[in-house]
């Protein structure tokens, strides 16, 4: 892909927008990018670099992404959102072309990074809520004030405010940034391993550092620590990102729109959607983040298509879905006959959303009602029946008294009366 039209080959030490950004390693990539961390030497700060590939069609939907991540800063001032920020645009001309780049906020891993590091075992409930407590402010914001669907809610598109490896961040290891191409760079001597090579000698020395500021390890170069470990005590605080398939809710581009796992029944239907469809990626992420797997992971099988799949996902979860709204889409004909039951899946296993909590993830009985009673109105077939996530953030569940919360499950369950002694400093405390 790096020939005309495609990617643009960047190397470490490379500057961009006339010196301003110089590039200091690849953060990522997607289909239309590559997103590199850079540092900005007039803000002395690291951001990302989005530069994406030059041919027309991508250069058109940078232009669409500029234009959605304009608006949703303007309406931000204060970058208080959790919604990731654009700092700047501007077009760099290559060997394969003219590349719009992008210039954001530098964010940490994926929520998907997240759960994979947890080994699929899905978050504490607390980090859950805190994570829920942004996306939905996120959402808020966006469908509220700036007027836009973001169609493709999911964990990978949901990054945290920092990494969450010490080593890899810049900021929190306080390294120092390349300001120039290292020596013998590009043509002949240095190799990129060799680059590479530095920059994790780098990264463990400035860890070292860190780890000597606060008198912990001695002027041992730490291990890098696992992630798992890393978070316990960290405030889990993430952005919105990825606004490539965004649109106004007054004009929209795509029929089809949403990553399939997290695809709302009026999309499939083709019934018509709006905000409520990010409300249903949201539950499903929500899920997600709890559980660590899927909610729903539909499959074409014989006789019946992925889309069925799914629809007879959704009803063994939630229900039978009212007659009314599974026949009013454009493609329910496709799928359900006029009684409203599926055309090719009829045998149905009813498995409702607490008792999967308790009965697959072990869930208490209480943790499973408390979360299900958050989540299972978004699972509304009836977008118009879903929460918006003004309301949702309103919900008891987002809302606890974490603390008290806990001092009634530590008397509760240990009944240990030194504990509850402590708990009770810590009220007083309080
Ligand atoms: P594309 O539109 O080409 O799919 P994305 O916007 O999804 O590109 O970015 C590709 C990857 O780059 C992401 O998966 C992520 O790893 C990384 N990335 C994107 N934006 C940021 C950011 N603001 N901070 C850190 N990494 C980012
Ligand atoms: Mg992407």
């Amino acid at each position: 892909s790096y020939r005309k039209g495609g990617y643009h080959a960047v190397r470490v030490g490379d500057s961009f927008n006339g010196g301003r950004y110089i590039a200091q390693r690849k953060l990522g990539w997607g289909q239309f990018s590559t997103v590199w961390l850079a540092y900005d030497t007039r803000s002395s700060n690291y951001v990302a670099l989005k530069i994406q590939k030059s041919a027309p069609q991508f250069a058109q939907a940078a232009l669409h992404e500029i234009e959605i991540l304009s608006a949703i800063a303007e309406g931000d001032p204060s970058n208080s959102k959790y919604v990731v920020q654009l700092i700047d645009h501007f077009k760099h001309a290559g060997p394969n072309g003219q590349h719009l780049c992008m210039v954001l906020e530098f964010l940490g891993d994926s929520l998907l990074r997240l759960i994979k590091y947890n080994h699929y075992k899905g978050l504490e409930l607390n980090k859950v809520r805190e994570v829920c407590r942004c996306i939905l402010t996120g959402l808020d914001y966006l469908h509220r004030e700036v007027g836009l669907i973001h169609t493709d809610l999911k964990p990978e598109n949901i990054l945290l405010l920092s990494t969450i490896n010490p080593s890899k961040d810049p900021i929190r290891a306080g390294m120092t940034p390349i300001l120039e191409r290292p020596e013998g760079n590009p043509n002949g001597g240095a190799t990129v391993n060799m680059i590479e090579k530095k920059l994790k000698q780098r990264a463990r020395r400035a860890v070292a550092r860190i780890s000597n500021r606060r008198g912990s390890m001695g002027g041992i170069v730490a291990a890098e620590p696992k992630p798992e470990r890393c978070l316990n005590g960290i405030d889990v605080r993430c952005k919105v990102v990825d606004f490539g398939n965004a649109c106004w809710a007054d004009k929209k581009f795509a029929e089809e729109i949403q990553t399939r796992q997290y695809r709302a029944p009026e999309v499939i239907l083709q019934s018509g959607y709006s905000f409520a469809a990010d409300m249903w990626s949201f539950a499903c992420t929500a899920i997600e983040l709890a559980t660590g797997e899927m909610l729903f992971t539909p499959k074409g099988g014989q006789g019946f298509s992925e889309d069925e799949d799914h629809l007879a996902l959704m009803m063994e979860l939630l229900g039978k879905m009212p007659r009314k709204i599974a026949t009013s889409g454009a493609r329910s004909k496709d799928y359900f006959d006029r009684y409203g039951d599926l055309k090719r899946i009829r045998r149905l296993k009813f498995w409702p959303l607490d008792r999967l909590l308790v009965d697959k993830y072990k869930f208490s009985d209480a943790d499973a009602h408390d979360f299900a009673d958050f989540l299972s109105p978004l699972f509304s077939f009836e977008p118009e029946k879903r929460p918006t996530a003004q309301q949702c953030l309103q919900h008891p569940w987002l809302n606890v008294d974490n603390l008290a919360q806990d001092v009634v499950e530590n008397e509760s369950s240990i009944g240990n009366i030194n504990v509850s002694m402590n708990n009770l400093q810590i009220k007083v405390g309080k």
